[in-house]
């Protein structure tokens, strides 16, 4: 793909007309690799070290906080930053992600050869930045899996490049992202400063870059509060890491390497209804002409 940039590439070659969905939408960390890697932990620690020694929070303070910020407001960072802590976006992601136990992730041929047999579109959706995404996706094999990364850059392009671009190159759906985003900007309502998961507007600005109909999209993530959300943005969805459905998911996987065996018949079997449609109507043209 090439772009494991804050863009999505449109690749019509990847259409799966004639299928139910038309596109599949993944949370990449702790969905596309188990949460007992221990990766998840340790970001969470790096954000506490970095609220501890960049922001001077009160140590005692720093884990409830760390926390409580995230479920109020998706992301530690989206907290920090509504709270009126004044800090560089790249240095936070760096500090989250820069010393994070990578080498945890191996290359995962079962969830490759998975991936490429979907016949749908396949995007990532992560609130993390694009650094992480690109090293998380190149650890595990799957950099070539997926048409292009919707994360934290795409939702929130830096000022001094969120302007109208060129629409005629391959950022053009990233384009029509922001311009819509300046428009949400204009409008007379209240927003977060930071657009992530799981607030429905992220999930509205997504779908909208992404170019897809949520009813024919259908979404993965290991967050219930994500999947509640998905559903609320009129997403097909799956809660992953569970075998029990949670409020607003459809499927519950406790593996992403079960796809296959759980929900077949939502990725696989509209295009064989769709061949034998084919090979029926051939029949009906013969009958017809004898
Ligand atoms: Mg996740």
């Amino acid at each position: 793909m090439g772009s494991l940039g804050a863009y999505v590439e449109m690749d019509t070659d990847g259409e799966a007309n004639g299928l139910e969905y038309e596109c599949l939408l993944f949370d990449m960390d702790d969905t596309l690799y188990p949460l007992s890697l221990g990766l998840n932990l340790a970001c969470r620690k790096n954000i506490e070290e970095f609220m501890l020694h960049h922001l001077h929070i009160e140590e005692s303070q720093v884990p409830r906080m760390c926390l409580e910020l995230y479920r109020e407001y998706g992301t530690t960072m989206a907290g920090l930053k509504a709270l009126g802590y004044e800090f560089d976006d790249d240095e936070f992601h760096a500090f989250a992600h820069g010393r994070l136990p990578y080498e945890k992730l191996k290359p995962d041929a079962v969830l490759r050869n998975l991936l490429l047999s979907i016949p749908q579109r396949k995007i990532i959706f992560t609130n993390a930045d694009k650094v992480h995404a690109a090293e998380v996706l190149k650890r595990l094999g799957l950099e070539d899996c997926f048409e292009g990364v919707i994360c934290y850059e795409t939702l929130n392009p830096p000022v001094e490049t969120a302007n109208f671009k060129d629409t005629s190159d391959n950022d053009a759906v990233l384009a029509g992202g922001e311009a819509k985003l300046n428009d949400l900007n204009d409008a007379d309502r209240i927003r977060p400063l930071i657009l992530c998961k799981p607030s429905l507007e992220a999930f509205e600005a997504a779908i909208r870059i992404a170019n897809v109909d949520p009813k024919r999209t259908i979404f993965f993530d290991d967050s219930a509060r994500n999947i509640a959300s998905g559903k609320a943005a009129g997403l097909h969805t799956v809660i992953v890491g569970s075998s029990v459905l949670v409020p607003g998911a459809d499927h519950a996987l406790s593996s992403i390497h079960n796809i296959r065996e759980a929900i077949p018949q939502i990725i696989w079997e509209g295009e064989r209804e769709q061949q034998e449609q084919i090979i029926q109507s051939t029949a009906v043209a013969t009958v017809v002409l004898a």
